[in-house]
């Protein structure tokens, strides 16, 4: 399992999902078969993925979301917390909005979203508010995770709605756009402190 931590992806293992990106999407069904279940989950991850490499292009930490319903996506979102010096605009919040003024609904019974990191409390808490009915995402965050690594959120039994999950989809990708981001932030806060020494 790939997860996020302190001393970011040393020794991780995971399981890389065989590529599976279907010829049509649409061909999809409500209650697809495993082998459909997983092409499924792959081909939408890797829009997720496309947000997150939207928010680093923006010096974002790079994380992504989609929210799909009825076979369709209805919307999209990446992390923008820096530049809207906002601590909520986390990509799986951006989707649910963008997805309830679409719909004109408070609620979201059906959806599924892929997110590229486990959701954090926060989030986990709106994916439960929202009622959508399954998340699926790339790597965990041992330090924020509030659906296995630091909370049950989306699945507590005590909770009025319950949030299926599925984690290590595209793993790799997720965690080496991370892995990227961080280093670099890693060289560049080495760069200026050697030139604020010289
Ligand atoms: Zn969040």
């Amino acid at each position: 399992m790939v997860v996020i931590g302190p001393e970011t992806f040393a020794g991780f293992s995971f399981r890389i999902a065989a590529m599976m990106i279907p010829d049509n999407p649409d061909r999809f069904l409500s209650t697809p078969s495993p082998e459909d279940l997983e092409a499924q989950d792959h081909y939408y991850m890797g829009l997720a993925l496309e947000e997150a490499g939207r928010a680093e292009r923006l010096d974002e930490v790079p994380i992504g979301a989609v929210l799909v319903l009825g076979g369709k996506v209805l919307a999209r979102g990446h992390n923008q917390t820096r530049w809207r010096r906002d601590p909520c605009a986390h990509a799986e919040l951006r989707a649910i909005q963008r997805a309830t003024q679409a719909t004109g609904d408070l609620r979201l019974p059906g959806a599924v979203v892929y997110t590229t990191v486990e959701p954090c409390f926060m989030c986990a808490g709106a994916l439960v508010h929202a009622r959508v009915e399954r998340v699926v995402w790339g790597v965990r965050d041992e330090k924020f995770g509030g659906c296995v690594s630091l909370g049950q959120v989306l699945d507590h039994p005590d909770a009025n709605h319950q949030v299926k999950y599925t984690e290590g989809i595209r793993a790799t990708e997720a965690a080496d756009l991370l892995r990227s981001f961080f280093k670099s932030k890693r060289e560049a806060a080495r760069l200026k402190r050697s030139q604020d020494r010289s």
